[in-house]
């Protein structure tokens, strides 16, 4: 689930992986750890702690120096985050030393086993029984990778694993099964990290191992076989990828940068997709023929959190320009509920990592069952984008920030131009494709127009973080855009908000409103205008203080504060005025002392059930 770095080379390796766990940090994680093997008098040192990178770094023995190296940022799932359950964890024979990202699902099973070896442990941790375990394989196999594989063919779960060797002080070894594992190819050193931007530093020729491969790193290169013995024949490839991506570059947090990188992302995502001569958008990966296309008669989208809020402004595109019923759910549920496979169904897994475990299970099932699947993804190369039929890249770039900004939006985008597509191809007019592609071109400069309003959201987000609850609302289009807007605040300012469809409130909610109880409301001068005052009638009545993100067009005397958004056209409505609740949730965490890039208990790709 977080992070993994490794090195072998000839340099001192213990530098380079702490700078690359740093590089991870902002998934999240509660202690760290690193191992060296080699160096002065051989043999396998640790250091590890709970709490930051820095702390271990401050705290560290000088005689930790050499390599092979590994090093991990734990996210704890079995056992509290403590020193003792912090990576690496050593076998009971004292020769290897692992970390791993990830669940071990039989852990209990694994346990008994090595019970009745007569071999204890010591922390609480799923991760040390697979150290055992190798370490028991390695009495009947003395090519070290023989015994990993052993081992690993007893193991059940997620993981990503680096390992080294005590006996073996030239190697790394490492092992994929739904965590992943990127290897990064050095001038006579090699790298391996879970996440590209832990060694794009210093290489960005990659390979990617699939699940079920186990790889040997050593200075000179590296093999890569399966858990059957079967050699793999991998290619490295470039990644297109810019070391300055995955720094602050004078912003005080990713969050915050990211929000500003919105225009440009947006102009990424549309980049040479559009169609001027046939009023559509051409989406090359989609590798699905128009009468394929026109076969289908519903949209089901799944993807988890904020990506499946982006789902449902998607089925709301979809509908609205293709006139394709079609709808979003959460992988999560979506994955435990037996679906039933709709045969003219297209079905989209949205994910900006593509490695959500969630999400990545949801395809599994339905590409297992025979359903057409598409994915929307940040992530090039990744598990989803891998695993499916084809689907769109967003092309947001790297998204270091936990909490979700410009791969929401351009999620959105992708999603626009996919409707737009399928419309096309259906009855959605010329003049209607040519009325959407023009107001998708100009997004980016009203998303910047947005982002000059910053003074005025920030006094707005000092203002809601007073509360402790807040209530966010929106009507049809605009809810998902209410509901991205609350789990924003929720994740990185951890205010307790509830987003709710604007007309529901009198079903039941509106017992909540009251002076203590601010309202955001996202108002769209639409079709739906009217009857959006009369929900803000309501609130007034019951003194509830409302922030009203709007239209200029609508008169907002019912609001005590309002944020005003361009105009674009009505479908695109809440990709706007979702911005500035990207804005609100920043600056409320920021006055209320957040840690924004690291929000509490959050971590980026979410790799584990
Ligand atoms: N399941 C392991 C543990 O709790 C690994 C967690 C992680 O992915 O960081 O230690």
């Amino acid at each position: 689930m977080c992070g993994i770095v490794g090195y072998v080379g000839t340099r001192d390796g213990v530098p380079i992986v702490l700078e690359g766990l740093q590089r991870l940090e902002y998934r999240g994680y509660d202690s760290a750890g690193i191992a060296v093997v080699g160096g002065g008098k051989g043999g396998l040192k640790l250091h590890k702690a709970k709490g930051r990178i820095r702390d271990l770094q401050s705290s560290l023995p000088k005689r930790l120096k050499g390599a092979p190296t590994i090093g991990h940022t734990r996210w704890a799932t079995h056992g509290a985050p403590n020193d003792v359950n912090a990576h690496p964890h050593v076998d009971f024979s004292g020769r290897f030393a692992i970390v791993h990202n990830g669940i071990i699902e039989n852990a209990p099973q694994i346990k008994e086993r090595l019970a009745a070896e007569g071999i204890e442990t010591t922390s609480e941790t799923d991760t040390e029984l697979v150290a055992h375990l190798i370490g028991l394989a390695a009495r009947e196999h003395d090519d070290p990778m023989a015994a990993v594989r052993a081992a690993l063919r007893r193991v059940e779960g997620a993981y990503g694993l680096a390992i080294v060797d005590a006996e073996h002080p030239d190697r790394v070894i490492v092992a994929r099964l739904g965590s992943p594992i990127v290897l990064g190819l050095g001038d006579r050193e090699m790298y391996v990290a879970s996440d590209v931007g832990a060694i794009v530093r210093h290489t960005k020729q990659v390979v990617h191992l699939e699940d079920g491969e186990i790889a040997q790193l050593e200075p000179d290169g590296f093999t890569t076989q399966t858990l059957d013995a079967r050699p793999v024949q991998k290619v490295s490839e470039l990644v297109d990828l810019d070391a300055a991506d995955y720094d602050l570059g004078g912003y005080e947090h990713f969050l915050r940068k990211e929000i500003g990188e919105q225009p440009e992302a947006v102009e990424r995502c549309i980049s040479g997709r559009i169609d001027e001569r046939f009023s559509t958008v051409k989406l090359g990966g989609l590798n699905l023929e128009p009468h394929e296309l026109r076969a289908i008669k519903r949209v089901h989208i799944l993807g988890c959190g904020s990506a499946y809020y982006s789902g449902e402004v998607g089925a709301h595109l979809i509908e609205s320009l293709a006139r394709i019923p079609a709808t979003a759910e959460a992988a999560s549920e979506y994955r435990y509920r037996n679906p039933v496979i709709d045969p003219n169904g297209l079905y989209i897994a949205v994910s900006q990592s593509g490695e959500t475990a969630d999400t990545l299970a949801a395809v599994e099932e339905l590409t297992r069952k025979g359903a057409r699947v598409l994915g929307v993804i940040n992530q090039v190369g990744s598990a989803i984008a891998r695993s499916n039929n084809g689907g769109i890249y967003i092309h947001a770039g790297p998204e270091v920030s936990v909490a979700s900004s410009k791969s929401f939006t351009s999620t959105c985008i992708a999603f626009a131009m996919l409707a737009v597509h399928l419309g096309r191809i259906r009855d959605l007019s010329p003049a209607d494709g040519d009325r959407v592609i023009t107001a998708l071109r100009e997004l980016p400069a009203k998303i910047a127009a947005i982002l000059e309003q910053e003074d005025q959201i920030e006094e707005a987000a000092g203002w809601l973080a007073q509360f402790e609850n807040a209530m966010f609302i929106g009507r049809v289009r605009g809810y998902p855009i209410a509901r991205e807007g609350a789990q924003k605040i929720k994740e990185v300012a951890y205010l307790h908000a509830e987003a709710y469809q604007a007309a529901e409130l009198k079903h039941g909610p509106l017992a909540l409103i009251c002076p203590e109880m601010p309202v955001v409301a996202v108002v769209a001068d639409d079709e739906l205008a009217e009857k959006q005052r009369s929900t803000l009638h309501e609130i007034k009545a019951r003194q509830g203080p409302i922030l009203a993100i709007a239209h200029e067009t609508l008169p907002t005397e019912l609001a005590e504060r309002t944020i005003v958004v361009p105009r674009t056209e009505p479908e695109l409505d809440p990709i706007l005025m979702n911005i500035p609740l990207q804005l609100l949730a920043y600056h409320a965490a920021r006055a209320l002392g957040r840690d924004i890039d690291k929000p509490r208990n959050l971590a980026k790709s979410v790799t584990v059930e």
